[in-house]
């Protein structure tokens, strides 16, 4: 690790609420962080943040990194004041019962608690299956006519949960997935001195519902390669077995063969593993028959540009006690911080 990363940065950025399509505080925070680096800052029409540096080469390299995280869209208020809502992105109803929300209304954050029947009132039978979705509730301890004055439908959640450092350099909090993508790319701008080649540094929208930013920012860019910064899931925990991990923590930035939404063209995934063995930067090659990031759209974009998913492995994803390790962190920034400035795999081999 050449570049001592800010770790205070990624605490700020995952205390920020960013659901899909509502990810202004996210954006809102880069804007101002990052203005004092950039070449050129703008926003699109689907609310990507993008930064331009502009490089010495003809080249030109795509960075995206996803703003949004899952989280919750409030789509009833029934007649005591209790929220009923919907998942926005992949949650899984199990991780939400009895968690703490922060609802964002129109006059500010309102603090909610994800309710339960008691173990008192419950059979066995009902405790053993998993609970829906639409059987959850969110309970803002408020008079329903409050309620009704402050939150409206269509109001986003966000799951709460405070930062944490802990165990052997590991990191837990909410919406890991992608504020650590976010924080590398912050970082990448905040250390880059004057780029080979142009970088265009873009804080997409609406990953989680369907890559959609990067879909609109890919196509008003000419890029000639990509790079997202995301996370994936980590499933090296009991009870699975070591050829279902995906990737591990702590071995590595996860370098992207093939995922469900792209293909790894062989000279980049060729190039990133030198670029990785030269700087003695561990890694792993990730294969995730499913899921997908801002790749799969960004690699179709046009007429195709070469993209790879770089990843950090991530225990429990998409939920409130995401975890990773910042071994894994530095290994994707110094990985990013060699690949922009060295020189590109040639045109026609990419
Ligand atoms: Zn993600």
């Amino acid at each position: 690790m050449k570049q001592k990363l800010d770790f205070s940065l990624l605490k700020t950025l995952t205390q920020l609420p960013g659901v899909s399509g509502r990810e202004q505080a996210v954006r809102t925070y880069l804007q101002h962080h990052l203005a004092v680096n950039a070449d050129e800052v703008k926003i699109d029409a689907l609310g990507n943040l993008i930064v331009t540096r502009k490089g010495t080469s003809k080249r030109a390299i795509l960075l995206c990194a996803h703003m949004d995280e899952v989280g919750l869209m409030v789509n009833h208020i029934d007649e005591r004041g209790f929220l009923r809502f919907i998942t926005v992105g992949g949650i899984d109803p199990r991780t939400l019962l009895a968690q703490r929300v922060r609802v964002q209304t129109k006059t500010g954050e309102l603090p909610g608690i994800i309710g339960t029947k008691p173990a008192h009132i419950t059979t066995e039978a009902d405790r053993a299956k998993a609970i829906p979705v639409k059987e959850l509730f969110i309970d803002l301890g408020l008079p329903v006519e409050q309620v009704r004055s402050q939150v409206s439908v269509g109001d986003v959640a966000v799951l709460d949960r405070p930062y944490l450092e802990f165990g052997n350099g590991l990191v837990s909090a909410k919406s890991l997935d992608n504020r650590v993508g976010v924080f590398i790319l912050a970082e990448l701008l905040r250390t880059l001195k004057k780029p080979k080649h142009t970088i265009y540094a873009v804080f997409s929208t609406q990953e989680e519902v369907g890559l959609r930013g990067a879909t609109t920012a890919a196509y008003g860019l000419n890029a000639d390669v990509c790079l997202t910064l995301d996370t994936t899931g980590a499933a090296d925990i009991p009870g699975v077995l070591p050829q279902d991990y995906i990737v591990q923590l702590g071995h590595g930035v996860g370098v992207t063969a093939l995922d469900a939404r792209t293909i790894t063209p062989t000279p980049l995934l060729e190039h990133l593993i030198s670029c990785c063995k030269s700087h003695h930067i561990p890694f792993q090659i990730r294969v995730a028959p499913r899921g997908g990031t801002d790749a799969g759209a960004v690699h179709l974009s046009k007429t195709g540009i070469p993209s790879c998913s770089l990843s950090i492995p991530t225990r429990n994803i998409h939920s409130n006690v995401e975890v990773l390790s910042k071994d894994d962190v530095c290994a994707m920034f110094d990985l990013v911080h060699n690949f922009v400035n060295e020189s590109l795999p040639g045109e026609e081999k990419i």
